[in-house]
């Protein structure tokens, strides 16, 4: 199969596979700040408006809201690695508690070696290889490294405009070092309504999807949490309420491009 025709078929595979599926993790981006400026991201890297980091949680923190509440947990960020208490977090959490991290995987070789010495093997890395994080290969190494040491991890680069040519010659190598590069599709393409930026609708938005910002709130989607707009219940102090939010917006048109993953009904009011 010609590489453009297998990026199709896996996008077609990623649309059919149920994205809109609520999945009970508590996502927590441990910090928004990040060690890369991609086009395509959400929290301003490339902006004026860059994002500060308001305030840090301490792992310490983090690590009894978290097996309070029980939940499996997603660290995501920015760039989760990136918090100083980083370890401590991944080492003290109930093992019975599932744990992924989202990553760029731009480590260095120390921090290679700390993982592999300190992170429990039962956590699901999910990577995202970035062209603006440099070549391939480097990114490669450090995934078959990570796999020689029995880590599940799961690889994907997205098909954006600014970048599809690279992405679709990474692949070819991936492939020869036997690693299943996934290919999502620009969301921004596939919900081209709700991202683009052009005009505010009034809407009634529910959502089901639990995401924590680097200081403990919860915001109803991903385009309040890096505007700080309308936070909700703190989860270090206030514990989660509900799964579901349910809010009258007057701002859809500019949601992020992620956020409508997971359980979203959006009706006109
Ligand atoms: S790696 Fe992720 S968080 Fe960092 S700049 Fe790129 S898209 Fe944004
Ligand atoms: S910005 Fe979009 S996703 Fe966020 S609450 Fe408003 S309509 Fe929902």
């Amino acid at each position: 199969m010609k590489i453009k025709n297998r990026i199709k078929h896996i996008i077609k595979k990623f649309r059919s596979k149920g994205y809109k599926r609520f999945d009970g993790y508590l996502r927590i981006y441990l910090t928004l700040e990040c060690n890369l400026c991609c086009p395509y991201c959400v929290n301003q890297c490339h902006s004026k408006k860059k994002i500060k980091n308001i305030a840090l949680i301490p792992g310490n923190k983090w690590v009894s809201a978290i097996n309070k509440i029980g939940k499996d947990v997603i660290f995501t960020g920015g760039e989760p690695t990136l918090h100083p208490d980083f370890f401590l977090i991944l080492s003290s959490i109930n093992p019975e508690i599932k744990i992924k991290v989202y990553t760029n995987l731009i480590w260095t070789e120390d921090f290679i070696k700390r993982f592999i010495n300190e992170a429990p093997k039962t956590i699901q890395l999910y990577t995202s290889y970035h062209p603006s994080g440099g070549k391939p290969e480097p990114f490669i190494d450090r995934v078959l490294e990570l796999k020689k040491h029995h880590f599940n991890i799961m690889v994907h680069s997205i098909n954006h405009k600014n970048q599809i040519e690279s992405v679709q010659k990474s692949w070819e190598l991936f492939k020869e070092s036997e690693i299943d590069l996934i290919i999502d599709e620009d969301q921004t393409v596939l919900f081209p309504d709700a991202c683009s930026q052009d005009q505010k609708k009034s809407v009634l938005c529910s959502k089901k999807i639990i995401l924590i910002s680097s200081d403990g709130y919860r915001y109803q989607c991903v385009s309040k949490m890096v505007r700080r707009k309308d936070p909700l219940e703190n989860i270090i102090q206030d514990g989660l309420k509900s799964d579901l939010v349910v809010s009258h917006c007057n701002e859809y048109g500019y949601c992020a491009p992620c956020d409508m993953l997971g359980e979203v009904t959006i009706k006109e009011k």
